[in-house]
């Protein structure tokens, strides 16, 4: 038992997940919840007809433009005949439940529209992914029912499109040093000043929810549904950007706008709470987009390869042209696998999936910038020129690990979360041993627990299995996941025992514990996948195994790494250098 399972837990009837226990926070304390885990979650049969008809004419009308997304990323926009074609296939109500005029899809197939999508273009799966995954998700999550009644309708058919506002010039990943303020008038409305900047969608949107510091409560911050049209709001131009320039950009400024009583979304004061939740619940949209943006890269190579010759071979002859196909191949597995797993959580109506979340964001963002990478040098000077698609793709994907969380920001998340129930458990265990002698049995209790956990890091006795749920052919690969399960429990409460609360000043260990967490998560998503794509007797399953195993042993790799260098570091020099630099300003250094 754990500080995560001893909560109690809510089993979900359809699905048998526990709805309350984290599947990677479990992992930081040694157990693997074999419910959030196996079965491999599967597309609801009862919208499988929706989603094959919103693929089929999406991506028919997707391929009849393929030629003017180049031009459109030239210019800088989406002309209106467009914008108009996404609006009548009813593309900006694709998660707006059917009872407000929309399709009513779960997370799962959403984000696998915008895979479709992103294969043949990433703004257009920005668009309407902004709109979706976070520019109208607060008032899906957080509004009144008279809220949604008033614009969910016209979200859901685009007469209304939806973009986000938190970012500002001085609150970026700090987030709450946001300025835009909110001030209560006597009347219930309020005055909103300031300035939002990188708004994707701003140029085109009506309806926005803002983030502003409010008074009272230490000017908390709380959210709020803008309207363009009302007085004082102003868009600014276009932002000129390195990719996704037809998706629009801009800064949108509000100037003594009087926003009406009934615009506040969510409690007063829970602004950053709405904000968190929404680019939580969104992160599977992006993951979606990065997993169609590599199934593009991987279908081009591999088309390249095979036709474009050199010392009288084809490329793909070339076992280095060979290992970067596959590899981008593994990424893709991998990414869907763990894309997938976190959307089912959603929809299944789970309640702590952020860290899991993080990581599918983390892994995706970062699996599509190495596959655009791969992609263009395996076209090489074909693939720096213009005329082919390689170099939109690369600069397209850049963004990936910057908006919606960077990737840094995002590690640390994961590794903060996953230890912060460790260092609850530790805290239990000191509580314990003071309150023994006020209270034997209590402190018995928590001592039993955690020494009991501690035995079965050490002796690897009784440690939670997953070898049942995998094929024969994997079981190698299984017993990786739960060594390397325990191994980052055992280190993770090294490190706080070594630093206690001053962790959070020891980045670099971090990130190690995150990549690990994000490994041993996208791990066990991809057995999992490949165990229920055997169970259900499919043709694609022999290189399944395959990609199982070649991602098991690079994560063993890059785990074993990572953990030893948890206790044995050259972090000190990494640090003292980069001060020196910085102080200098400038590579000091010259060989004449
Ligand atoms: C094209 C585009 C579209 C966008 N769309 C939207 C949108 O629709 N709505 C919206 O609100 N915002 C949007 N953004 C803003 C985006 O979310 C931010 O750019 C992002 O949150 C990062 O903030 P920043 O750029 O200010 O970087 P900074 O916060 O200045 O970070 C700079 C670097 O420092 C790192 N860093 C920061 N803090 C720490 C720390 N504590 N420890 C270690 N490293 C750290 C970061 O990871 C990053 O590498 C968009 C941005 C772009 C470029």
């Amino acid at each position: 038992m754990n500080a995560v399972l001893e909560t109690p837990t809510l089993e979900s009837p359809d699905t048998g997940l526990l709805l309350d226990t984290s599947a990677v926070k479990s992992l930081f304390l040694g157990h693997m919840v074999q419910q959030n885990l196996f079965p491999y979650p599967k597309i609801r049969e009862e919208e499988r007809e929706t989603l094959e008809m919103v693929l089929d004419s999406f991506d028919r009308f997707l391929a009849e433009r393929k030629d003017s997304f180049a031009k459109w990323d030239d210019a800088a926009a989406q002309p209106e005949e467009f914008l108009q074609g996404l609006r009548d296939m009813g593309l900006f109500g694709l998660i707006i439940p059917e009872e407000y005029e929309g399709l009513g899809l779960s997370n799962a197939a959403y984000s696998r529209v915008l895979s479709q999508s992103s294969r043949h273009d990433s703004s257009s799966s920005l668009t309407i992914g902004a709109h979706s995954s976070i520019g109208m998700k607060g008032l899906l999550l957080f509004g009144t029912d008279e809220q949604k009644a008033q614009y969910l309708p016209r979200l859901a058919s685009g007469e209304m499109i939806a973009a986000f506002c938190l970012t500002e010039a001085g609150a970026g990943s700090d987030a709450a040093a946001l300025k835009t303020r909110a001030v209560r008038n006597d009347d219930g409305t309020w005055t909103l000043n300031g300035e939002k900047i990188w708004v994707t969608n701003g140029g085109l949107a009506d309806f926005f929810t803002v983030f502003a510091r409010t008074e009272g409560e230490a000017g908390k911050l709380s959210a709020f549904i803008v309207e363009k049209s009302w007085p004082g709001v102003a868009v600014g131009p276009t932002e000129h950007k390195m990719g996704i320039r037809a998706s629009s950009t801009t800064t949108v400024s509000f100037a003594d706008v009087i926003l009406p009583a009934g615009a506040l979304l969510g409690p007063e004061g829970k602004g950053f709470k709405v904000a968190m939740e929404v680019l939580n619940n969104g992160r599977t949209g992006l993951g979606g987009g990065a997993v169609g943006g590599m199934k593009a890269c991987i279908e081009l190579s591999s088309q390249y390869a095979k036709q474009r010759k050199a010392f009288g071979q084809n490329l793909s002859d070339f076992g280095l042209i060979k290992k970067k196909i596959a590899r981008m191949t593994v990424d893709c597995f991998a990414a869907e696998s763990v894309v997938w797993m976190v959307a089912h959580y959603i929809d299944s109506g789970h309640t702590d999936y952020s860290t899991e979340a993080a990581i599918s964001k983390v892994f995706a963002s970062e699996a599509m910038l190495r596959t655009a990478n791969e992609a263009m040098q395996i076209a090489a000077g074909n693939g720096y020129m213009k005329e082919y698609p390689y170099e939109r793709i690369v600069r397209d994907s850049r963004i990936l690990t910057i908006f919606e969380g960077t990737s840094e920001i995002l590690r640390l998340f994961i590794a903060l979360s996953g230890m912060k129930d460790v260092g609850d458990s530790l805290k239990d265990m000191k509580a314990g041993v003071q309150g023994i002698f006020n209270n034997p049995i209590k402190g018995f209790g928590v001592l039993t627990d955690y020494t009991g956990r501690r035995l079965t890091q050490i002796t690897s006795l009784g440690r939670d299995r997953i070898v049942a749920n995998v094929p024969d052919s994997l079981q190698d690969e299984a017993l990786v996941y739960e060594k390397y399960t325990l191994e980052l429990a055992r280190l993770t409460d090294v490190l706080l025992r070594r630093h206690g609360k001053h962790i959070i000043g020891k980045q670099l260990s971090m990130q190690r514990v995150a990549d690990v967490a994000i490994d041993l998560f996208v791990g066990i998503s991809v057995l999992s996948r490949v165990a229920s794509m055997q169970a259900d007797g499919s043709e694609k399953y022999e290189f399944a195994v395959t990609i199982a195993k070649l991602f098991t042993q690079d994560a063993k790799r890059r785990m074993n790494q990572n953990l030893r260098r948890l206790l044995k570091n050259e972090d000190e020099g990494t640090t003292s250098l980069c001060d020196y630099i910085v102080n200098e300003e400038a590579y000091p250094w010259d060989i004449i």
